[in-house]
């Protein structure tokens, strides 16, 4: 059985929804992204169409 949950990206700024299967999860918090997971520090957003995160 598989359960696939979708949850927004742990990133304030970020809208991305992704599955928790996908996502980068970092402290407990699923993000979208290693930069979202990284808060961004490298300076780049999530690269997700749409997104202006980051
Ligand atoms: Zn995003
Ligand atoms: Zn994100
Ligand atoms: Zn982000």
């Amino acid at each position: 059985m598989t359960t696939v949950t979708s949850m927004k990206c742990a990133c304030d700024s970020c809208l991305c929804v992704i599955s928790t299967d996908d996502a980068v999860d970092k402290d407990g918090k699923f993000y979208c992204s290693e930069s979202c997971a990284n808060g961004h520090t490298d300076g780049k957003g999530c690269s997700h169409q749409g997104c202006t995160c980051g």
